[in-house]
């Protein structure tokens, strides 16, 4: 097999969920179908702009990975504690992936885990019979009385106590009501800290959970209320994309031995220990950036190991463990496509040179002489000349001795010797040379960063991205991205450190399209609607041996709803537009009714682009 000039990293990311067939991004499942294919099917119908799409056997393999690591770990050192997990709703809410989460976790109770009121009742429309769900962030009484609700309900569910009030809380109104009790769980404040950007949830001076001694009295409230046996859990979580496995281990060494102080205090139903979430997720694309030192093997095995040995040495049962990892469940399941709309520098086309017959400045006709004569030995030396004419020629222009004309053919000419320069020498250019004369392109992408990648704009977090097909040509360009927001922060700008280089295109003759990977934790529900771009058009996509079937196409919401969204009122946005068009001199009475039809369609599309070139 031929080798692939630039593989994006994709045995570091990818899991070997994508392989590279020839030239394109398939799955590696069923008959690896390429997702090129998918895009141009959906598109067939009319839809433009980006998509979303999901891949429900992802969802799947995360929580069979899950299950079946600490289900081995169980088995390799004997452990008595079983098993349960449930997924954090913040992760991911939307309703088409909330289904097919739920409908691939059945066979292992999967649950869910809420942190608001809203998450809390799709947890309780939703959850699957007998499967755990947990509460967990601050709670007034209403929340609490959803709880009590859930129970009564039949759910398993177990309020996590973030401070003493909500205990106490708790507790008045089970006396109240006489209702029976949801569980109750412990959010413990550690003394060992998480890291990395998302590492503010553990550590002395978290946000959340008790100290020793609200533990301690927690005890007492619970003992003087005759309601030891309602605390089943306790619980941490130390923050998201735990890129080394240390800090889960101090966390869990503390928190084993909390579990068994409390059972030698009294609590003989605290039976699970709920390690919280932070599984990373690897979004590197090149082996000097990697960010996760660990496999979900080896963190089972050290929990399971750990958890023993504590129980060992301070003579207690062995607890249940219980997680809540969300990152790396749902991460993977979700590809963003976005179509590249425009080059920056394809308008300096050989056709855009306006030579003038005679008259030319002399340095522009040398400009001519290297496009002409440039061939791969001398590619390099002829770039440099060119743009060391090209400074001279700009100064010329400032002092006024060449006239826009021969500037605008310099400009062109650099190009195209760059271009060429770069098609002969392929990627290789030195990195200097780039750098130093900016030799990169610019890729507008029919997308939104603020809507579908907010982590990169907040936080600095880089996604995985690739071409969907010319996989087996060498890319050529040093790209930086542009989204078709008009805010300058939409940009991924190229870096050297970790570059990306995309292939030339013309896209009058064909369409190219990027693929982001690993957007399916956190970025649909951050995503901000800056500029009102809507969340992408969307589609679930199954895979067998024959082929795929592409189900639930959700459309871009149309400008209408976007409007309405935020609360304009679009009855009145309709009748403004319409008194506006019959008011209008411009508009003679036969043209009124045509040129409201056109305008209502528009209002019924989404707001991404069609297309940026003439059609
Ligand atoms: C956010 C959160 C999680 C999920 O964290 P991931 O890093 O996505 O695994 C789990 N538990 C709690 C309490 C959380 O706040």
């Amino acid at each position: 097999m031929a080798k692939i000039p630039n593989d994006y990293g994709i045995d570091i990311w990818s899991d070997r969920n994508f392989v590279i067939r020839q030239g394109r991004v398939c799955l590696a499942s069923g008959c690896e179908p390429a997702i090129l294919d998918m895009v141009n099917e959906i598109r067939s119908d009319g839809y433009r702009g980006p998509l979303l799409l999901r891949f429900p056997h992802l969802v799947s393999k995360q929580i069979a990975k899950l299950y079946n690591s600490f289900n081995a770990a169980r088995r390799e050192y004997a452990y008595r504690g079983s098993f349960r997990a449930v997924f954090p709703l913040k992760v991911n809410q939307f309703p088409r992936f909330v289904k097919m989460l739920i409908d691939q976790g059945q066979s292992y109770g999967y649950g869910l885990e809420a942190g608001s009121k809203a998450e809390l009742i799709i947890a309780m429309a939703y959850n699957l019979d007998n499967a755990p769900i947990t509460v967990n962030g601050f709670k007034d009484r209403e929340m609490i009385s959803l709880g009590f609700i859930a129970r009564k309900m039949g759910h398993d569910i177990t309020l996590t106590i973030e401070g003493l009030g909500e205990l106490e809380t708790m507790l008045q109104m089970q006396r109240e009501s006489g209702d029976p009790m949801p569980n109750i769980g412990i959010r413990i404040r550690l003394h060992t800290a998480g890291i990395g950007i998302w590492g503010k949830s553990g550590g002395i001076n978290a946000k959340f959970g008790l100290t020793s001694t609200e533990l301690m009295r927690a005890m007492t409230m619970l003992k003087e209320a005759n309601q030891v046996e309602a605390l089943s859990m306790i619980h941490f979580h130390i923050g998201s994309q735990l890129e080394d496995i240390a800090p889960l281990k101090r966390a869990l060494r503390e928190a084993g031995n909390i579990y068994a102080e409390l059972r030698k205090m009294g609590a003989q139903s605290l039976r699970t220990i709920n390690l919280g979430g932070g599984l990373a997720v690897e979004y590197a694309q090149s082996a000097s950036s990697k960010s996760t030192t660990y496999s979900l093997q080896e963190v089972a095995n050290d929990v399971v190991f750990l958890l023993k040995s504590i129980c060992e040495t301070k003579g207690v049962d062995e607890p249940d463990i219980f997680t809540e990892s969300g990152r790396f469940i749902a991460a993977s399941h979700a590809v963003l496509v976005a179509p590249v709309l425009e080059l920056f520098s394809q308008e300096y086309h050989e056709r855009a040179l306006q030579l003038k017959e005679e008259g030319n400045p002399p340095l522009v006709s040398e400009l001519y002489d290297l496009y002409r004569s440039i061939h791969e030995k001398n590619a390099v030396e002829y770039l440099h000349d060119s743009l060391d004419h090209m400074e001279s020629l700009l100064t010329l222009f400032d002092l006024g001795y060449i006239d826009l004309q021969d500037r605008s053919n310099t400009e062109v000419l650099v190009h195209l010797i760059i271009r060429k320069a770069l098609d002969l020498t392929g990627a290789n250019l030195n990195e200097r040379d780039r750098i130093q004369h900016r030799i990169q392109e610019k890729y507008l992408v029919n997308f939104s960063l603020f809507q579908s990648l907010p982590d990169y704009w907040g936080l600095g977090q880089e996604f995985p991205v690739m071409p969907l097909d010319r996989l087996d040509e060498k890319p050529s360009r040093a790209a930086s991205l542009w989204d078709i927001t008009c805010d300058s922060d939409g940009e991924i700008a190229f870096k050297p450190k970790r570059p990306l280089f995309l292939h030339d295109v013309d896209l009058l003759e064909r369409n190219y399209f990027l693929a982001f990977f690993q957007v399916g934790a956190y970025q649909e529900v951050l995503g901000m609607r800056h500029n009102l771009f809507s969340h992408p058009t969307e589609a679930t996509v199954t895979i067998d041996d024959e082929g795929y079937t592409i189900h639930d196409l959700m459309p871009s919401a149309s400008l209408l709803d976007i409007l309405d969204d935020i609360d304009y009122d679009i009855t009145d946005v309709q009748k403004q537009l319409k008194k506006r068009i019959e008011r209008s001199a411009l508009i003679d009475e036969e043209a009124r009714q045509e040129v409201l039809a056109e305008l209502y369609l528009y209002l019924s599309e989404n707001g991404y682009l069609k297309t940026t070139r003439p059609v």
